[in-house]
Order: structure tokens, then sequence, then C-alpha cells
């Protein structure tokens, strides 16, 4: 099977409801011919409805950046992923790294969360990768294991074939250092064969996106590897130029 190649940016906690409908549009423009990437972008949840309306009838899909595992309750600055469908959002993404370092994120959370998202039928971006102390102690694809053993838990093959997961070594997100196209491809093989052993031959089926300081001058490199199906886009994604020179540069 040929995966598709998905290309996400994460907004974080940026953009005005007025700034996100300017970048989107202006985004429109400059990537209403690329068909061989899926675009998404996640605004702020505060955004999500005026992105959805000015992305509407494009190219261009709408992520958000969180969701609550509850229906709904007394969950104070949560949102459910009913609320999530509701306002027109396809894609979430799960368990990044800046909600694991400041916000008590966990294995255990993601995994209710990644419930919640595929009960509702959002389609799950789910974040995995190591810190650089991990790294330089070799800890790597223990690290990995442990993310994926813990976060995708309970699932069936069927549901992880509609998972996305992105690889995104917390070393490089922000940080303009990014992997080697090299080591990244050695990494998501592994993540790879990590899945088929948990879910067989369905890991085949996967997207797995890079993320950490991916931009226009080394997308089209990274992409280009046999296991890396994409990116999750931090900074590069904030302005339209840069975004759509990264997607488009990606499959050059
Ligand atoms: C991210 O935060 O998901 C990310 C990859 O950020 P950046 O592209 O800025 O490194």
């Amino acid at each position: 099977m040929v995966r598709k190649i998905i290309i996400a940016g994460n907004w974080k906690m940026n953009k005005t409801m007025a700034e996100a409908k300017a970048l989107v549009k202006e985004l429109k423009g400059l990537v209403a011919d690329v068909k061989a990437v899926e675009i998404v972008v996640c605004p702020p949840f505060t955004a999500l409805n005026a992105v959805v309306e000015a992305a509407a009838g494009s190219n261009i899909k709408v992520g958000a950046q969180n969701v609550h595992w509850a229906g709904s309750g007394a969950f104070t600055g949560e949102i459910s992923a009913a609320m999530l469908k509701e306002a027109g959002v396809e894609y979430v993404i799960i368990g990044h790294s800046e909600r694991r370092q400041y916000f008590g994120e966990t294995d255990a959370t993601v995994n209710q969360r990644l419930k919640a998202a595929l009960a509702a039928g959002l389609k799950p971006i789910v974040c995995i990768g190591e810190t650089l102390e991990e790294r330089e102690q070799g800890m790597t694809e223990k690290v990995l294991l442990t993310q994926l053993e813990g976060g995708l838990a309970g699932l069936s093959s069927d549901q992880v074939a509609g998972v996305v997961i992105a690889y995104e070594p917390v070393w490089a997100i922000g940080t303009g250092k990014t992997a080697t196209p090299e080591m990244a491809e050695e990494t998501h093989r592994y993540i790879r064969c990590t899945l088929k052993s948990l879910f067989d031959e369905v890991a085949e089926d996967v997207v797995i996106q890079y993320g950490g300081s991916m931009k226009a001058a080394n997308s089209g490199q990274l992409v280009a590897q046999k296991n890396i199906d994409g990116g999750l886009i931090g900074g590069a994604s904030l302005e339209a130029e840069s975004f759509a020179a990264l997607i488009k540069n990606a499959v050059a």
C-alpha cells in the first residue's frame, strides 16, 4: 500500500482569529495545486471555527492541538471530541512533548485521549520522541517502545491503521537542530518495526511523520526517506510562504 504524505502545521499558542484567517487565505492560494500531500493546520481552539470556514472548499484540513477523554463534565479548560467534531475539525494532535513537559501528559492520558478521538471519528496524530538526555544515554529505542506500548494500549490493528504517529525528537523541536535524514529514517524504521511487532502487518499502513525544525530546506530530503511519511511542523508553519515552500519541496 502507498502511504499518504501528511504535513501538519502545529501553530501552538499563536494566531488570533483574524491572523489565523489571513494565514489560511494566503496558504490556500499557494497550495491550491498540491495534490500529493494531505495538508493540515492546527490552530488554537479559539481560531478553529474561523479556520474551518476559511479553509472550506480547499485542500487544507483542520486539526486541534488536544482533546479530552470525557464526553463532558467538570474538566475546566478542556475540550471534548464531540466539540471538535461539531467545529468541523478532522485531525487532533495528542501527546505533544510540550504537553508532556509542561502539562503532566503521560502515556496513560495519551491513551485515554486517543481512544476518545478514535471513538468520535477524529484522526489522531500521536506524538512520541526522546529528549537529548535520553538519546545521549542510548535510551531512544526504549523510550519510543514505552511510549508506543502505553499510548496505543488496547487498540485493535484496524484502529492503529488510522493513527498518525509523529516522531519528534524533543531536542530538535524549535531548536533549529534537525535529525539528519539518515538518523531520522533509522528511528522511523525502528518505530515501524515496533508497530509491526505490536500490531502486525498493519504497521505498513501507518503514517509516521517527522517533527523537529523541519523547513523548506530539508523537507525534501526527509520525506524522501522510505519510512518518513510527512511532517509535523511548528515554526515553519506560522507563515504561509514558508509552510507552502516546505510542503512543495517535500514532494518535489
Ligand atoms: C513541533 O512543535 O511539533 C515542532 C516540530 O516544532 P518546530 O518545527 O518549530 O521544531
